[in-house]
């Protein structure tokens, strides 16, 4: 059989690891350099020249879609499906062996996931119930005390307190914690992992036989292996010394959740006959972007050491977009992934990448308008969780009676003795009549269709919608999500689930309420581009829209050709063609929480790495002068990485080369100059002021004149702020 072409297109060192006798290896090589692609060609060339049976195979990376994309690319060059094959993320294979060996890890076979919020939850619960002060005792930070301990394989009765009050506490929380999770079949994410290892430890049969079963572990991305991970694939190779690691100390960036990039160093000790191979040339991205990553990481202290180099050509300067606020910056990428469609590239091979979800929405909100098709990655938001999505269904309902998919999900959820059949009828009148479902329903009630039951009960489920869209002109939006969460049953309904899931929906039905509560919505930048003699807008509708911006319902389905946005952290070992890095402010990114401490920002640094890298031909780097993110708007400097990079690498674009209709008529870069006079009034940019409420600022930057005109202060106790000149009580102060 003719396998040379699993070795086709490979350079030297490529072809030395793929086709590499048994052993251990250790690819330590920078991004692009093909170590997943080695990585995938050597299962391939496993399974062809060796005859290993894909079932000995346990092959583990680190984010879900890169497996789905590992499993694929191996399938390709086998040209057959490999069903057998283990090909996942650390979690997803310990989640499997935990079904498979429930008994063995002492769990319920029913026993539950919870992610992090209802672990949170929990965490609270316990501190309330252990009557501890929790203003001295936050949830939080049990939570990460709890998860540093299970990360380093770490129970109660193998933490040692010295007597001090904090271990102590945090033990009684822990234990109590583990009491709960136990009793309730809960198992959470570090658990995962703990539980996978204590199996080997505990059942040396069971051990045995997966030793025998995988005759070859793969495992990529290992520069983010934490202590439990890599104890785990430790145990489970045994002195096999039959497997092969790849990674990149520049992209570790999970020290925060426990990563250790000393794993690299273990592995050699551990594995004392393990061979080291070093990939130097990198593919993936232009001669310009490869520099300007280069440039970055070199800040960077402590490194293993590796130099890149491309033969490809330098390509196009990096652009460097200096936006006015958020809304800008979203705008401006818009209109650039634009451009790239209209001269015939494909949406999917651009990615916008930001540091924190809470970014997503106003990029969301700007494709949406553009009617751009978009794919996030990664986090499920509030708006997207079953139980809201569920009573948001009733209340778009209530507002717009032909909307079908709402009517499908709810018409028997929860179950009111409407079956499947009489759904199925209902939707195919609805078809062949070209009327709403909602519409047939009615005619269904009014004719002896269906037996006088079903009608009967189709007949309750359109009263009861009717019966609360009157509530409506009583009640405002806030009763009306009381109403919808009582009336319809749905509390009742989550308040019958056990255990720790349903308390989570019972709450997250009343966080719905407080949603509504707070929601307030806010003046939009956009409203200069609305119609005048447009409807107004109801609240309800308003509430509405605002949670499937949020909920991303207009999400694209995955074959579709859309935009890819992810965090940072989820684009570990993806590239794209078009990358948009945004967000790049100092606060933001490096993060705040980082920024005093050297180890933290390395971190970030590694981070902004590895955004960089994911770009193949062209790099956009946005900022945004002020951001309104989480509730409040701050003010910010350009991102100390973006300095980091050569300078000459990077173009600024400037605002009137890219804004073909007028955005608004802002000063649009004159925050940047901090003198010159704010039209129209007395004030000078720069200059001290006074206001009654948040104290003393300086003027940062106007916009709009007359009546409209408004001022940007920094102040110095309350952050940046926007106001309107023509009702700000302001006093110049110089
Ligand atoms: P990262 O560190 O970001 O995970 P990596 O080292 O895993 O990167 P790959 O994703 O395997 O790199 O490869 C980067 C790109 O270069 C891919 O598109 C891959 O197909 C291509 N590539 C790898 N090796 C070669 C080669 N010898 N010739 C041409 N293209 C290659
Ligand atoms: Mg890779």
């Amino acid at each position: 059989m003719d396998v040379s072409y699993l070795l086709d297109g490979l350079n030297d060192a490529q072809r030395t690891a793929v086709s590499a006798p048994s052993g251990s290896y250790l690819i330590l090589a920078g991004a692009g350099s093909g170590k997943t692609r080695v990585l995938t060609n050597s299962i391939a060339w496993l399974i062809k020249t060796e005859n290993v049976s894909p079932y000995s195979v346990l092959a583990v990376t680190f984010t879900n879609k890169a497996a789905a994309e590992m499993r694929s690319r191996i399938e390709l060059l086998l040209g057959m499906p490999v069903r057998g094959m283990w090909v996942g993320t650390f979690h997803g294979i310990a989640h499997r062996l935990l079904r498979a060996h429930w008994k063995d890890a002492n769990l319920p076979q029913n026993f539950q996931i919870i992610d992090s919020d209802d672990q949170l939850r929990l965490v609270k619960r316990i501190i309330k119930s252990l009557e501890l002060d929790e203003k001295k005792w936050p949830a939080r930070q049990a939570v990460g005390f709890i998860n540093s301990h299970k990360d380093e394989g770490l129970r109660p009765k193998n933490i040692e307190d010295y007597g001090d009050l904090y271990t102590k506490t945090h033990l009684d929380i822990y234990r109590a914690y583990e009491e709960a999770c136990q009793r309730g079949g809960m198992v959470d994410f570090a658990e995962m992992l703990l539980r996978a290892h204590e199996l080997w430890l505990n059942n040396p049969l069971l051990l045995k036989h997966y030793q025998e079963r995988f005759s070859h572990l793969l495992v990529d991305e290992f520069q983010d292996t934490n202590s439990i991970q890599y104890a785990w694939i430790r145990v489970l190779a045994g002195d096999k010394d039959n497997i092969l690691v790849v990674g990149d100390d520049d992209q570790s960036i999970y020290g925060w959740r426990g990563a250790k990039i000393e794993n690299i160093q273990k592995f050699s000790t551990d594995f004392p006959n393990s061979e080291m191979i070093r990939l130097e040339q990198n593919y993936r991205s232009t001669g310009t972007i490869l520099k300007a990553a280069n440039g970055l990481i070199t800040q960077n202290v402590g490194r293993l050491g590796k130099e890149l180099w491309t033969d490809k050509g330098d390509g196009d300067s990096i652009n460097l977009y200096a936006a006015f606020n958020e809304i800008d910056e979203a705008r401006y990428i818009v209109a650039r992934i634009k451009d790239w469609n209209t001269q015939g590239n494909n949406f999917k091979e651009a990615a916008v990448l930001y540091r924190s979800n809470a970014q997503s929405r106003v990029l969301e909100e700007a494709f949406l308008r553009a009617q751009i098709p978009y794919r996030i990655y990664g986090g499920q938001r509030f708006f997207d969780r079953l139980e809201i999505r569920n009573a948001l269904a009733y209340m778009r309902l209530i507002s717009h009676r032909d909307a079908d998919a709402s009517f499908e999900r709810v018409i028997n959820m929860p179950t009111r003795g409407i079956g499947d059949k009489s759904v199925q009828m209902i939707r195919s009148l609805a078809r062949g009549n070209d009327i709403s479902m909602w519409q047939a329903a009615r005619n269904i009630v009014a004719s002896t269709a269906m037996t006088a039951r079903a009608r009967n009960a189709i007949q309750i489920f359109l009263d009861l919608i009717e019966a609360m869209d009157d509530g409506t002109k009583e009640n405002d939006l806030v009763g009306l999500c009381e109403i919808v969460i009582k009336q319809t049953g749905l509390k009742e309904y989550y308040a019958k689930e056990k255990g720790e899931k349903g308390q989570a929906r019972l709450e997250n039905l009343e966080e719905l309420i407080s949603a509504a509560r707070t929601f307030d919505p806010e003046p939009d930048f956009s409203a200069d581009e609305a119609d005048e003699k447009a409807e107004p807008i109801t609240a309800l509708d308003e509430f509405l829209s605002h949670a499937a911006l949020e909920a991303g319902e207009s999400q694209s389905d995955p074959n579709q050709d859309s935009v890819q946005m992810m965090t940072l952290h989820s684009a570990k070992g993806l590239e794209f063609p078009l990358v948009f890095l945004s967000g790049l402010e100092d606060g933001l990114f490096p993060h705040q929480m980082s920024t005093e401490e050297p180890g933290r920002l390395e971190e970030e640094r590694r981070l902004c790495y590895v955004g960089i890298t994911r770009a193949m031909k062209e790099l956009y780097l946005t900022y945004a002068e002020t951001r309104r993110i989480n509730g409040s708007e701050t003010y910010n400097r350009i991102s100390r990485f973006v300095n980091e990079i050569p300078s000459e690498l990077v173009q600024e674009v400037r605002m009137s080369n890219i804004v073909t209709k007028p955005v608004r008529q802002v000063g649009a870069r004159r925050s940047k100059v901090l003198s010159g006079d704010v039209d129209g009034t007395d004030l000078k940019l720069g200059q001290r002021i006074k206001h009654s409420k948040f104290g003393e600022g300086v003027v940062v930057n106007y916009e709009g004149q007359g009546k409209q005109a408004r001022i940007q202060v920094n102040f110095d106790d309350e952050g940046s702020k926007w106001l309107m000149l023509a009702y700000a009580p302001l006093l110049p102060l110089d």
